[in-house]
């Protein structure tokens, strides 16, 4: 009997995350999803041949040997798992449940009791590269979990990443990711003050990049994920700002690595700034749903010329 994967939360990052899964896997698994956004789950079996809908988390995890969730942010997390309803309704000895999620440590490893008290198994497996690398298949995911279930779950993280470390005890993987994303939010904000001061200072975008990233400034957010419109046709940027990674997604991130600061007395001034300024942005009208790297537009750097 063919065995079964399941993937709940079908949005920027899991969507094209379980189109891949799925197409590596359709001759050897069956795929069942779950969203609440009716529109994500018909798109998904419409065009995804093979796969089919569930109408709550309880009948994924019910159905599934192995269960993906990507979702917002901790309250969905525990919605999905712990809600009426939800995955541990459902869940069998044995499932596999593996959260991609970026939530907070403690909210992980609670998850993670409760799925234990089911003899379930539970992984936090949160993933950095944004929805280019979702796309590609070319992630890095960040594994919190118990060592001996690592080997066995990495074959199918393998299917939509290309690097995945494994970080040590449940929580572990959402602390590295927390790291990644304070310091990824630090500098887009850094680039965007930076393509903002250069091109008042008359420099053109093409050429400041090009040195940047021949330079000591290069960073993601200047050789990849390019934050002023036209330089790479196929980000955010060049988009409206659209897709991507959402500024207030940012701003809950930027809020889990102070928090997590605070409780172990380490101090992260630049990483409270970049909070601060998250939050206005995500908060200013016309802003709320645009990509993180909107920042380079809230400072008016597309008036500039
Ligand atoms: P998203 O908001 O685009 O997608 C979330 C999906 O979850 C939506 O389809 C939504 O309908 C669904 N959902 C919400 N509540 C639900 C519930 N109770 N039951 C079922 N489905 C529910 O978010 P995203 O950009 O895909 O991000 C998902 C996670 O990945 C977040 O934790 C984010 O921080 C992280 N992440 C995002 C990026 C990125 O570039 N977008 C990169 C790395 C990590």
């Amino acid at each position: 009997i063919k065995k079964t994967i399941g993937f709940i939360g079908l949005g920027q990052m899991g969507y094209p995350m379980a189109q891949n899964l799925h197409e590596a896997t359709k001759n050897t698994h069956k795929f069942i999803i779950y969203d609440n956004n009716a529109r994500a789950t018909t798109n998904f079996t419409s065009s995804n041949s093979g796969t089919k809908a569930a109408s709550t988390p309880r009948d994924v995890a019910a159905e599934s040997d192995i269960l993906f969730t990507m979702l917002p942010a901790s309250a969905h997390v525990r919605a999905v798992y712990e809600g009426s309803d939800g995955v541990l309704e459902g869940v069998t000895p044995g499932t596999i449940c593996v959260d991609c999620s970026t939530i907070d440590v403690r909210t992980a490893r609670d998850v993670a009791k409760n799925v234990e008290a089911k003899q379930a198994v539970m992984l936090d497996a949160p993933v950095s590269g944004g929805t280019p690398a979702a796309q590609n298949g070319t992630l890095t995911f960040m594994v919190g979990a118990p060592q001996s279930q690592f080997e066995g779950v990495k074959e199918f993280l393998q299917k939509m990443g290309k690097n995945v470390f494994y970080c040590g005890e449940n929580g572990t993987g959402q602390a590295a990711k927390i790291c990644n994303n304070m310091m990824l939010g630090i500098c887009m904000v850094g680039a965007s003050e930076t393509f903002n001061l250069g091109l008042r200072l008359g420099l053109e975008p093409e050429l400041l990049n090009k040195i940047l990233n021949t330079s000591s400034g290069r960073s993601w957010s200047t050789d990849t994920y390019h934050l002023v419109p036209g330089l790479n046709p196929n980000v955010p940027a060049s988009k409206d700002y659209e897709g991507g990674f959402g500024v207030s997604l940012m701003a809950k991130d930027l809020g889990l690595a102070v928090s997590a600061a605070t409780e172990v007395k380490s101090s992260v001034m630049l990483g409270s700034a970049a909070e601060q300024l998250y939050k206005i942005i995500a908060g200013t009208e016309g802003y709320e749903k645009k990509d993180f790297s909107v920042v380079f537009r809230w400072l008016g750097g597309e008036k500039i010329g």
